[in-house]
């Protein structure tokens, strides 16, 4: 089987219908400014990147308060110390919302898992000859905290605007790039790398993975896998099939070259409404966002407009948005 669900929603584009708003610019902006710089001064703004070699190395966006190994001051002064943190990165956010017409502050999440969770694939997306020693399929995480996942596929529209009002923010979110669309602008996707946006695989062509040979799919995957090292210096550990599709071969060829997790998406944001997996149209603890980099000739709406319209229902309905890279 290739994974492919009936009634699923999919990777593939959709047409959008009206765009709505536009930015609206506030006052606020010197507020915004000085309490930025206070947060990353207390390490709370979005930073490059950890080494690679797992996590914590540096905070990332979304992340309030200190490294786990921060020299102890003391237990009380570090919990205070931590507290004051998340109270300014959290006023710096409510600033931010106002500048970029957020309907309401994002919540902040909460500290990640000091152990990541067991992964495993959902039930109905195994492939033929299932084997548990292959990167695990899944559309949500396994977690209480009350936690989505933004992730953003593809790499086509290249919008600055969406970068800063992202570390803005501090909100964080994952990339899933096709080279073809990329490499016309590696800079673009470095600069988010150094805000904290870890780049993952999404094939090199976007081509239909089931369709293609065992040779065929190799060079898709793990090409890409190069090439994302060579141009931006850490290898995946996550790959998304384009569409959501896959068999045993994508999975196997995936694990050989570095793979180790395989999110797909519970959810697909647009700029004007939120398409749903599942039949109760609701958001859970642990689910997976999927959008696409796509600006108005995509979908009339800019990205900006698709954030301030997938932040308003995550908010709404009580979620912060996490770092996946800290649960899986
Ligand atoms: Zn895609």
């Amino acid at each position: 089987m290739n994974g492919r669900r009936p009634g699923a929603v999919t990777g593939g584009r959709q047409r959008g219908r009206r765009g709505r708003g536009h930015l609206r610019r506030r006052p606020g902006h010197a507020v915004l400014a000085a309490l930025l710089v206070v947060a990353a001064a207390s390490g709370c703004a979005a930073e490059a990147g950890d080494t690679g070699t797992g996590q914590g190395a540096k905070l990332q966006a979304g992340q309030p308060g200190a490294p786990a190994d921060a020299p102890a001051a003391g237990a009380l002064g570090t919990r205070a110390a931590q507290a004051e943190r998340a109270k300014l990165a959290q006023a710096a956010r409510a600033v931010a919302a106002k500048k970029w017409g957020l309907a309401s502050t994002p919540l902040a999440p909460p500290a990640p898992p000091a152990v990541k969770p067991h992964i495993t694939t959902r039930k109905g997306f195994e492939v033929e000859g299932q084997d548990d020693s292959l990167p695990p399929v899944f559309t949500t995480v396994p977690t209480k905290d009350k936690v989505v996942f933004l992730t953003m596929d593809d790499g086509d529209d290249k919008d600055p605007e969406l970068l800063k009002m992202m570390s803005e923010l501090n909100i964080p979110y994952s990339a899933f790039l096709s080279d073809y669309l990329v490499r016309d602008n590696y800079t673009y996707f470095k600069d988010a790398e150094a805000r904290g946006v870890t780049l993952n695989n999404h094939t090199l062509n976007h081509r239909y993975m089931p369709g293609l040979s065992y040779g065929e799919q190799k060079r898709e995957i793990c090409d890409q896998q190069n090439i994302i090292e060579k141009q931006f210096g850490k290898r995946p550990r996550l790959f998304r099939p384009p569409y959501g599709n896959y068999n045993t071969d994508t999975l196997k060829i995936a694990k050989s070259c570095g793979i180790t997790a395989v999110p797909l998406w519970a959810e697909e944001a647009f700029p004007d409404h939120m398409e749903w997996r599942e039949e109760d149209l609701d958001l859970h603890p642990g689910d997976i966002i999927l959008t696409h980099f796509r600006g108005k000739k995509d979908w009339k709406g800019s990205m900006p407009d698709l954030i301030r319209s997938v932040m308003k229902t995550v908010t709404d309905k009580g979620y912060a948005v996490a770092r996946l890279e800290d649960y899986v």
